[in-house]
């Protein structure tokens, strides 16, 4: 006996494509949403802004980094699935190796990925999940990885892409140390950073910014955007954001914290900073409070350095209730986080309510990873405060996180939400507009209000079909935010259109 939904999806197969059937976008997805495969067909096409929270090295799917890692004459530890530098002694393989050996490259996948993970006592999704970057960690060039994702990411019609990475992470880390080791920290952020500064760590800024070349050729040439035939990925606009890792000794956190403002505020590719690493670490529980006194005292120094923190990545029972109290409310008050990452245990927060309500006055958005936090934490379908944010009128973004690690990708990511959260066409604009909205890019928005989606006066009058006029041409020039915005907006025109075309016959 087929299942209503099947029966469902052979009716829709059955009508006919003329007339009888509406032909815009929003009831073609009217149409699709109750077929799994029509509705991953239908939002795979649908224009999408960008992702805002997704780690490069997490990001990258393990078959791309074993492509990058092998051509690079990087070896591995088939015991431990772990990346290591040439020259090959065993026990490390060359990594060669798990190209053609069909064993050794299941198992390195598996081993890289969520793919296959049976959950075992001592062993947890969490676990295994966080366990996965130190393996591949060194594996491939970054801008290998950089463009497996943006290209996965354009052909999923996405515009923008800020990518999480850790540049001279080694080289700050050692420089704090070694001016650790003549004056400790001691709660006085000014001190240290005078100290970081007089022993030269602006000099860093220079090297990440070669890194960023260096990652940016590497990426447009592995896409081949200089050949007459480019990669989709060649048209997205890519924006860094610098990780700190909160599991640190202080002194190499906010050496760390310091870098990322320096190198913000330097750096026009690297859009902001972002604090990154499993939240229930013991060091990142103790030190939380620490943590977000460093960057308030950071924000009055440097306050136009962008926030994005990732902030109540928790559950009961993974931590204490206490635990659980205040995280996602000081990484705003404290910690200025224009977004966070994740927000998934708000409800544990003290005053839950009047938090949602800061966070809807203020626009702090809430970058939402669902498959992510299903694998991590186990939080999914109503355990997941998604439609609350929603309710409370917080700015939601949906994203993916490690779309590699979880073995999925941003379409993926948004046919959940609508699946889910049973989301309507307007809801899902609304989403991919905001992807842009709080965006970390640079320049004044399209929108004066986005949460009415009126566009600026010099833009108001008029439609995304037609070429801008001299005035909004104008506006338009001087703001890379705005452009992309026009972009979606005249993609979104265009998809209409193309969804008449999206029919089984
Ligand atoms: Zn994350």
């Amino acid at each position: 006996m087929p299942s209503s939904r099947l029966i469902a999806a052979i009716f829709l197969l059955a009508l006919p494509s003329g007339a009888a059937v509406a032909q815009d976008a929003a009831s073609r997805f009217a149409q699709y949403r109750s077929s799994p495969p029509l509705l991953r067909a239908f939002l795979y096409r649908m224009p999408k802004g960008g992702d805002l929270h997704n780690h490069l090295t997490g990001a990258a799917y393990a078959e791309a980094t074993i492509r990058a890692g092998a051509a690079a004459g990087v070896c591995f530890v088939p015991e431990t699935g772990k990346a290591a530098r040439p020259p090959c002694n065993p026990p490390a393989r060359p990594m060669t190796d798990a190209l053609h050996d069909a064993a050794l490259n299941r198992a390195l996948v598996d081993a890289w990925s969520m793919r296959n993970f049976v959950p075992v006592s001592g062993l947890s999704g969490h676990d295994h999940f966080f366990s996965t970057f130190a393996k591949f960690s060194g594996a491939a060039p970054m801008g290998d990885l950089a463009a497996d994702v943006i290209d996965r990411a354009a052909r999923q019609r996405m515009r923008y892409v800020e990518l999480m990475a850790t540049f001279q992470g080694p080289a700050v880390g050692a420089f704090a140390d070694k001016v650790a080791a003549a004056q400790p920290w001691a709660n006085d952020p000014a001190a240290f950073e005078a100290a970081l500064r007089s022993a030269g760590i602006e000099a860093l800024v220079a090297r990440a910014s070669l890194d960023i070349d260096a990652a940016e050729q590497r990426m447009r040439d592995v896409l081949g955007c200089a050949t007459p035939q480019p990669k989709p990925g060649c048209a997205v606009t890519v924006r860094w954001l610098q990780q700190v890792s909160r599991v640190m000794s202080p002194e190499r956190v906010f050496a760390s914290s310091l870098f990322g403002a320096l190198l913000s505020q330097s750096e026009p590719r690297v859009a902001g900073l972002d604090f990154v690493a499993p939240e229930d670490d013991p060091i990142a529980l103790a030190d939380y409070t620490m943590h977000m006194r460093m960057l308030d005292y950071l924000h009055g120094q440097m306050p136009k350095t962008n926030i994005s923190l990732h902030a109540g990545e928790l559950t009961l029972g993974l931590v204490r209730p206490e635990d659980l109290l205040f995280h996602i409310r000081q990484a705003v008050e404290l910690g200025h986080a224009q977004r966070i990452g994740h927000g998934v245990d708000v409800m544990y927060e003290d005053d839950a309510f009047g938090l949602l309500r800061e966070m809807a006055e203020k626009r702090v958005a809430v970058e939402v990873n669902l498959t992510s936090n299903a694998q991590i934490l186990g939080v999914q379908g109503t355990a997941h405060p998604f439609p609350i944010y929603r309710s409370a009128g917080v700015p939601v973004v949906l994203s993916t996180d490690d779309e590699g690690i979880e073995r999925i990708d941003r379409t993926h990511e948004l046919q959940r939400a609508v699946t889910t959260y049973n989301l309507d066409w307007q809801s899902l604009i609304g989403l991919e507009r905001n992807t842009l909205e709080y965006a970390f890019v640079a320049g004044d928005s399209l929108w004066v209000d986005s949460r009415t989606w009126q566009k600026v006066a010099a833009c108001a009058a008029i439609s995304v079909k037609r070429d801008p006029s001299p005035r909004c041409a104008a506006f338009l020039l001087k703001s890379d935010k705005a452009r992309l915005q026009w972009a979606f907006e005249r993609d979104l025109a265009n998809f209409d259109r193309e969804a008449r075309s999206l029919r089984v016959r």
